[in-house]
């Protein structure tokens, strides 16, 4: 019933003949692990069928999966434009990738019309997070993507938040979608994965260089691991969409709350965007207080005794993660975002019980209602 965890590095091979058709077939035969591994060969090919792509390589991070993407297809001279509030380890990334030749542009808006006349002579990749990382914004995939693929650039797309159950890129013309598997996909804070999924043309590009030589193999247990929680995907996200929509639900008209980022409380054009693109509601969003006061703003953090403050998401606690740091505040104003901004997470936790928790926090902090 449940799969084997094959933990070898390396594989023997029977005969001469065999040795050499393997070596000759190496991302399609058992080689070596740093290559290819049973374990995650099995995780490999059902993402590639939950994201309705012809093949997926599996990586030791969300993060080895972008960097291995970005690295094999720039070159020096390229430039690439990213969308939005990208998850910031891309874009620090990207920033020391200047070192190596390539350029990158930064759009702050997810209006078709503004990304598409940042397009230049020498773009490369579009980046998409959609819906994007601390505003969780839509863009306009489809519509993107054909104007990229009209210049022959490269279209890109994480698509962590809404898991390959409700959101399809590759059906909408992206050429290349990334899974942090960290997050939903490993659904239980135990493990660090990443996935690439495209073509088979483009996929075998990123094995020979990005993944193959820049070396972030996922562990075969890591593998196991994601294929157990991938049997529980399904029912998870049914749960966590309910939990979120009650949650919202809880603060969309409370006074002391500024804003709600998330796709359900967007203006009709971002509404309008995620009916046509996402099958269901993630439960990751952030939220701006209506009083700017900084030490209130902590005491609501400190007031929470359920949610934890921590990073990453997808598991079974909820969780938060403010913007602010205490020392960052030039740098939080400059991604356009709130100095009160805070990430939060609903988790599997029952949702009575997460509400209490934030109405308890918003009256200590903020005074009741
Ligand atoms: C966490 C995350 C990543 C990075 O994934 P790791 O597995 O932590 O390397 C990339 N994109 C998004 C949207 C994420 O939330």
């Amino acid at each position: 019933m449940s799969p084997e965890i094959v933990l070898t590095s390396s594989f023997r091979f029977g005969s001469f003949d065999e040795y050499a058709k393997s070596c000759n077939d190496e991302f399609d035969s058992y080689v070596y692990t740093r290559g290819t591994n049973p374990t995650t060969s099995l995780l490999e090919g059902k993402i590639a069928e939950l994201e309705g792509g012809e093949r997926c390589k599996v990586f030791a991070s969300g993060m080895g999966a972008i960097s291995a993407t970005l690295l094999t297809f720039l070159r020096q001279g390229d430039d690439v434009l990213f969308v939005n509030t990208i998850y910031s380890a891309t874009s620090s990334l990207l920033k020391y990738m200047e070192r190596y030749g390539v350029t990158w542009s930064s759009i702050s808006s997810c209006k078709t019309d503004v990304i598409a006349s940042a397009i230049k002579a020498s773009t490369k990749i579009i980046y998409i997070e959609s819906p994007s990382s601390q505003k969780f914004e839509l863009v306009d995939i489809e519509k993107i993507a054909k104007i990229a693929r009209v210049r022959h650039i490269m279209t890109v797309i994480d698509n962590t938040w809404a898991t390959p159950l409700f959101q399809k890129p590759l059906n909408h013309a992206v050429d290349i979608s990334i899974q942090s598997c960290s997050k939903y996909i490993g659904g239980h804070s135990d493990i660090v994965c990443g996935a690439v999924i495209s073509s088979k043309k483009l996929i075998r590009q990123i094995e020979e260089f990005g993944f193959l030589l820049l070396g972030s193999t996922a562990s075969p247990l890591t593998s196991y691991l994601a294929l157990r929680s991938l049997r529980t995907l399904p029912c998870r996200m049914r749960t966590l969409e309910c939990s979120v929509k009650v949650v919202i639900k809880f603060l969309e008209n409370d006074p002391r709350i500024k804003k709600i980022h998330h796709p359900l409380c967007g203006d009709a054009w971002q509404r309008k965007l995620a009916v046509k693109y996402l099958d269901g509601y993630g439960s990751l969003l952030a939220i701006d207080f209506a009083n700017p006061d900084l030490d209130r703003f902590e005491q609501f953090i400190n007031s929470l005794q359920l949610i934890s403050v921590g990073v990453s998401w997808g598991g079974f606690e909820s969780l938060v993660l403010p913007a602010y740091r205490k020392t960052n505040s030039e740098t939080v104003l400059k991604r356009g975002l709130d100095l009160t901004h805070v990430r939060l997470y609903v988790g599997l936790e029952d949702p009575s019980d997460i509400v209490s928790d934030l109405s308890y926090a918003l009256d200590q902090a903020y005074g009741s209602l």
